[in-house]
């Protein structure tokens, strides 16, 4: 596996909109070959179009993170792309916030499927290629909310904190085969995640909060780069940030 970003094969899902395009320029800018997951393929072909006409190496492939045939087509297409998986980015995600008496049950089923099952289904796409390779960087994307628990937030805090909890379990598990983990849990950052609330009054008070103090997206490029820059024989287990005004 080379060192640092360049040549390296990044899969990322979510890579429509917010952290994931942002990782995408990002990586793609500093010699990595991007392969962009998303549901919405408009997005992601324009991406990867706009990588391409700069020179850069991008592929698109709309995913649906909860159909784990769809996320093995996403990887299995990096590989015969471009030879080899090096990043597993497993970032897609959404956080329709409510409390919990407010019962949007299948708001609860989405994020489950997606914040959960969608990283164990991309984890399933990777590892085997991985292991072959004995290398290899699986990166989950967790939250401060897979640190800390807020009213109207708990079951996002919830499939946060297992984000957490199957990583460090994947991280004791991989050691054979030389794959490194990463868990990278952000603070507020400016995205279009608030606009998955369904629930206006909750909407309205977090965008009165988040548009305060938000980030902007490269921050969490940035952190990507960081853990992947690292030579082979460092795994960076997690990066928390928050932006400075964040409590
Ligand atoms: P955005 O809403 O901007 O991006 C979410 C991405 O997830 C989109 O690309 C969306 O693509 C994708 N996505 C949602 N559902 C699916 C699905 N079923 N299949 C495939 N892709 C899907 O939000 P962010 O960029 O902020 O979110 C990225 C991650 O960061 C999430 O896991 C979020 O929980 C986490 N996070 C964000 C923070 C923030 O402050 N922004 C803070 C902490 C964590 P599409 O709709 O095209 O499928």
């Amino acid at each position: 596996m080379s060192q640092g970003t360049e040549n390296k094969v990044v899969v990322i899902t979510g890579a429509s909109s917010g952290l994931g395009e942002a990782t995408a320029h990002h990586l793609a800018e500093r010699g990595a070959s991007v392969v962009l997951g998303a549901r919405r393929s408009d997005r992601i072909a324009a991406l990867a179009e706009e990588l391409a006409a700069k020179g850069y190496r991008a592929k698109a492939v709309q995913t649906d993170v909860t159909d784990q045939h769809q996320v093995k087509k996403l990887v299995d297409t990096a590989v015969n792309a471009f030879g080899r998986i090096d990043v597993m980015l497993n970032n897609a995600g959404l956080m329709p916030l409510a409390p919990l008496e407010r019962l949007k049950v299948d708001e609860w089923d989405r994020m489950i499927d997606v914040n959960i099952k969608g990283v164990l289904y991309g984890i399933a796409a990777a590892l085997p290629h991985m292991k072959a390779q004995k290398s290899g960087h699986i990166i989950n994307v967790s939250s401060v909310y897979g640190h800390v628990v807020d009213p109207g937030a708990t079951v996002y805090c919830a499939t946060k904190f297992a984000v957490r909890a199957l990583s460090e379990g994947l991280r004791k598990e991989v050691k054979p085969y030389n794959i490194r983990t990463t868990i990278i849990s952000p603070g507020a950052v400016n995205t279009e995640l608030l606009e998955h609330i369904s629930e206006k009054d909750i909407q309205a008070g977090a965008k009165a909060f988040v548009g305060k103090i938000a980030v902007s997206a490269d921050t969490f490029a940035r952190t990507v780069a960081f853990a992947v820059n690292e030579p082979d024989d460092v795994d960076i287990n997690e990066i928390l940030f928050r932006p400075t005004a964040q409590p």
